[in-house]
């Protein structure tokens, strides 16, 4: 889904099927500058996005937003790494869905930012269970929402299901996807919007050719 504009109370699309993909897809016509809009402006949209991906329990997701009003700087440093997190991917998962190389530059840039993911991992034992769980030191609470990303990044760029990372046909629009259709034949991120934009097109091209 497109909206033409950002505007609060965004509906983040999960269409990508892959976290990463779904936080690539955080910018609509990234590369037409007319009509490029941004859903995420600021830290208070990146908690919209943890909070509607289901990243954070409620109650962490509002602490954030709380930390976020009274450290101005270090949400909005935060926030900028978040961009960097979101256009290195882009361009890794891109390229890959183009049949060429990942750039070198960005296949680091995901390195360093899941190393810094995995030292926030810890083993956690509760009720007779194990799992893992992400542990902030306090000091760096607000890049939490980070870390899954930087985790979702760099498995899927060393997975098989890289080999289903597609972007979409249509040529407004460069959101990325896994096809998991049995013949591998999905070709929008999003049947609702670009899927139907695209057959309507094609029929408008028939009816006046
Ligand atoms: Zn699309």
């Amino acid at each position: 889904m497109h909206t033409a504009k950002r505007q609060s109370g965004y509906q983040f699309d999960p269409s990508g099927g892959a976290l990463c993909l779904d936080f690539a897809n955080t910018v609509s016509h990234r590369h037409l500058p007319q009509r490029r809009a941004e859903h995420l402006g600021s830290y208070a949209d990146l908690v919209a996005f943890a909070d509607q991906s289901r990243l954070l329990p409620p109650k962490l997701a509002a602490s954030l937003r709380a930390r976020a009003n009274r450290d101005h700087a270090g949400a909005r440093s935060a926030f900028r790494k978040s961009i960097v997190l979101r256009e290195s991917p882009y361009r890794a998962f891109s390229a890959i869905a183009a049949g060429r190389h990942v750039p070198p530059a960005d296949v680091q840039q995901i390195n360093d930012f899941a190393l810094v993911a995995l030292q926030h991992r810890k083993l956690a034992q509760r009720d007779g269970d194990y799992r893992w769980e992400w542990q902030s030191n306090g000091s760096d609470l607000l890049d939490r929402i980070l870390w899954p990303v930087a985790k979702s990044a760099a498995e899927l760029l060393t997975s098989e299901a890289r080999a289903a990372i597609r972007e979409c046909g249509a040529p407004d629009c460069e959101w990325l996807f896994l096809d998991h259709s049995r013949n591998r034949s999905r070709r929008w991120c999003d049947m609702k919007s670009c899927g139907n934009r695209q057959k309507a097109r094609r029929h408008y091209q028939r009816a006046h050719a």
